[in-house]
């Protein structure tokens, strides 16, 4: 990634995580999961209002490091109005992007906006900082709500 790349990527990642998407409790939701990453600290609920088979909408709260903040704010935006089965395969791609070696590319997975979090990859420990919304929003949409542990990756 060349550093002028780079600059823009984090200057994404600063902005969502100074202001936030969709940044608020629903208390009319129709599922929702606590994320909690412990080599972070970081914590985030993600709560989710269905139409059929689409999120119809998505909102979260929590705290902790900016790729954390950010990640969740970008997934929002992602997710929103998209289908289940769609969601599932962002999902898919992401985790399987964030977990490619940084000399590999992960163009292949067309991530879109969450592009901006592929140098996260150049620090290991942050990884799940990035992935932690992903997993609070598979198991939000999953039939059993639990907590999550971050521990799969
Ligand atoms: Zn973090």
């Amino acid at each position: 990634m060349n550093n002028e790349l780079r600059e823009l990527y984090q200057e994404v990642i600063i902005e969502h995580s100074r202001s936030p998407r969709h940044f608020h409790a629903m208390a009319d939701c129709d599922c929702r999961a606590e994320g909690y990453n412990p080599l972070c600290g970081d914590r985030i609920t993600v709560f989710i209002k269905k139409s059929g088979d689409h999120v119809k909408e998505i909102s979260f709260q929590g705290s902790g490091c900016a790729i954390s903040q950010a990640s969740a704010s970008l997934m929002t935006e992602a997710v929103i109005g998209q289908s289940m089965s769609t969601v599932g395969d962002l999902f898919s791609r992401f985790h399987s992007a964030m977990m490619t070696p940084l000399e590999q590319s992960i163009s292949q997975y067309e991530l879109g906006k969450l592009q901006v979090l592929a140098g996260v990859r150049e620090f290991p420990m942050r990884i799940k900082c990035a992935t932690l919304a992903w997993h609070a929003l598979k198991n939000a949409l999953s039939d059993e709500p639990h907590e999550v542990d971050s521990e799969d990756d």
